[in-house]
Formats: C-alpha cells, structure tokens, sequence
C-alpha cells in the first residue's frame, strides 16, 4: 500500500511495521487509495 506525505506531497511505500517518508522522514501520512488513478481532468 502506499502513502503520501503530507510534507512533501510525495508517494512512499511502508517499510514493514514503520511508517515513515523516506524522502523527508515526515510521519504524517495519507493512504493513497488502491483504485485511485492519478488521472486529473480539467474540463
Ligand atoms: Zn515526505
């Protein structure tokens, strides 16, 4: 499953039993929703 950090915007996956951005270390996390496709349309 994956996450995105709320610091950095980025999408990180969870090391096992540890939460953590591995880009900035930020532990606030959202979970990125499986069927979620990251498709933006601006109509
Ligand atoms: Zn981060």
């Amino acid at each position: 499953m994956a996450y995105i950090c709320m610091h950095c915007s980025k999408e990180t996956k969870t090391i096992e039993g540890f939460v953590r951005c591995v880009y900035c270390g930020g532990r606030i996390l959202l979970k990125s929703r499986p069927n979620l496709q990251k498709e933006i349309t601006t109509d």
